[in-house]
């Protein structure tokens, strides 16, 4: 059980300045009569390197993407690597992310092998699955650990896939008119959520299954705003609680302030994540999802949500509420900091942002456990 002090920003300015004029340096973490570790808030002139670094114990990141992936874009990190990495920063659990493969295999590898942590696999239902693809999800279901999310597609939508392109004489043509081929073997399979009824007998399957799977949740793809709320729509239909279903953060990003706070409202998560806040290289893909080296994707198109920097990400949460924000990194691309360091940076960016410790907690790590079905802390 950890606990968050209930000390004033006066009362901790008071300690600090006791601690400095006793010749002791200033901690943040502090140990409490049973061992456990109270946290004190910091305060804006008394900002530290530790804290970030305490607060990364019992997190979640429900998004990493650990390797192997396409040798053209190597991960940062293998999937032992992650969990280790993961664990000696004391983190509560991770959720692999690989674009490519069900990573409930790996999930059930290392949670034989690395304990202290807990770690979770799931299927995204990329153009490798054949998208919508009912017997994928039910195999996932039953392989491995199990599980424990179904995602509907990242690069393989067709609101991403269709708007990826190339630019050809200093302009912008998406890769569905540069190459035929492209339309026909990856946009034709990628997913798209009908907006009305009826609803399509695949996608009445797998919804269907995920209904029965109930510790199972949905995290909705990179689909558009529109189909996220749709599958909000269809998910109640099922037997899918709503607090079974993340809305991914490019679907968020795709989102009106309005629209969120829909979701907000109806009991859904928003997934923000650290990739997101402009800490990426642009003008480069930032993952490699097709091998044809001609179909990396040179546009970057961003919705009314998406923000530019940390602090759009910040104000979005303060509006809506850190109630309803999941927060994770989408890390392990070679380009940027492994996932932890990610974790860490998104901390301490929300400290600097003045987040309290309590918002922080939830944002990366309680608001995760409810939807992974762990119990509180
Ligand atoms: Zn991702």
């Amino acid at each position: 059980m950890r606990r968050v002090s209930n000390f004033t920003p006066l009362m901790c300015a008071a300690l600090a300045a006791l601690a400095l004029s006793a010749g002791w340096s200033v901690i943040h973490a502090q140990s409490g009569t049973s061992g456990e570790r109270a946290i004190t808030e910091e305060t804006y002139y008394n900002r530290s390197m530790d804290l970030p670094r305490e607060l990364l114990r019992g997190t979640i990141d429900l998004h990493v993407h650990a390797g192997p992936h396409l040798t053209s874009s190597p991960r940062s990190v293998d999937p032992m690597e992650a969990a280790l990495q993961a664990k000696a920063a004391g983190m509560r659990a991770i959720v692999y992310m690989d674009v490519m493969e069900n990573s409930g295999g790996i999930a059930w590898l290392l949670n034989r092998h690395v304990d202290g942590i807990e770690l979770f696999g799931g299927i995204i239902l990329n153009t490798v699955y054949g998208g919508m693809n009912p017997r994928a999800v039910r195999t996932a279901l039953y392989y491995g650990d199990g599980a424990k999310f179904v995602s509907f597609g990242a690069h393989s939508t067709y609101h991403l896939a269709s708007q990826e392109g190339r630019i050809v004489d200093g302009e912008p043509v998406l890769l569905q008119d540069l190459y035929p081929k492209f339309a026909e073997q990856e946009l034709a399979r990628a997913i798209r959520i009908p907006l009305d009824d009826p609803v399509p007998d695949d996608l009445d399957e797998i919804l269907r299954l995920i209904g029965e799977h109930t510790d199972v949740y949905v995290n909705t793809g990179h689909v558009s705003a529109e189909e996220a709320l749709r599958l909000i729509e269809l998910a109640p239909r099922y037997g899918i609680e709503l607090n079974r279903v993340l809305v991914a953060h490019v679907a968020r990003n795709d989102m009106t302030m309005e629209q969120q706070k829909q979701v907000a409202e109806a009991g859904a998560w928003l997934e923000g994540t650290y990739a997101d806040c402009g800490v990426y290289p642009g003008g480069i893909g930032r993952t490699h999802y097709y091998p044809e080296q001609e179909y990396i994707n040179q546009l970057s198109i961003s919705g009314p949500g998406a923000p530019r920097n940390v602090g759009d990400l910040g104000r979005q949460i303060r509006e809506i509420g850190v109630e309803h924000f999941i927060l994770g990194t989408d890390y392990g691309i070679r380009g940027v900091a492994t996932p932890v360091e990610g974790m860490r940076q998104l901390i301490a960016n929300l400290l600097d942002m003045e987040f309290s410790i309590e918002e922080i907690r939830m944002l990366t790590g309680g608001n995760a456990a409810k939807l992974l079905g762990l119990d509180s802390y």
